[in-house]
């Protein structure tokens, strides 16, 4: 007879032990490589973790040397009372200005090469290349070369024609519109 409070027969209760005893055993290698595979996977993800943090501490650490470096250089090269590097070097980049710049100035004097300009003070002026070609000069990188690494270039090369200092106004009108529009007036009160 049923059982009214369990619909489920007896036998057929036993019935279903065994179907889930024997799922479960079929199941097991499954589980099993399951299990391997997590395992597996969280080493790597740990792995990965801290390789990628070992990089980052490389990373951070060639940084940190490098800024010093450049930290390094730089408060060499300030100008600060009793900085006899900063002094030095300040007086090696103008005497090469000033060498450099002469050379190309009319009859090699400093000054500006636009005619009617009496500009001559060594901040003011620049070296203009003639044909207007100055973007030329160019070191391997392809970034145009200009101050003192151009003076120094233009002094190892033996002082190349085409180049000539021209104060920063004449140059800058001239790179506006091909010419001074001063040149040959006097470039005083116009
Ligand atoms: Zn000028
Ligand atoms: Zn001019």
């Amino acid at each position: 007879m049923d059982d009214p409070q369990n619909p489920v027969p007896e036998s057929a209760q036993y019935h279903l032990h065994e179907v889930l005893a024997a799922i479960e055993v079929a199941l097991e290698p499954v589980l099993k490589r399951i299990r391997k595979l997590e395992r597996r996977e969280s080493q790597s993800e740990r792995n990965h973790r801290l390789t990628s943090t070992e990089s980052r501490e490389a990373r951070t650490k060639a940084w940190t040397v490098r800024k010093k470096k450049q930290r390094d250089r730089a408060r060499k090269r300030r100008a600060t009372p009793g900085n006899q590097d900063a002094e030095k070097r300040k007086r090696v980049l103008r005497d090469r200005k000033f060498e450099v710049l002469s050379h190309y100035g009319p009859d090699g004097k400093l000054g500006c090469s636009c005619p009617g300009c009496k500009i001559t003070a060594l901040e003011l002026m620049s070296l203009d290349h003639v044909l207007g070609n100055g973007s030329e000069d160019r070191n391997a990188q392809g970034h145009r070369i200009t101050g003192d690494n151009l003076y120094k270039r233009v002094k190892d090369a033996g002082y190349p024609p085409n180049y000539a200092t021209m104060c920063l106004g004449c140059n800058f009108a001239k790179k506006q519109g091909r010419a001074c529009p001063l040149a040959g007036r006097s470039h005083i009160g116009e």
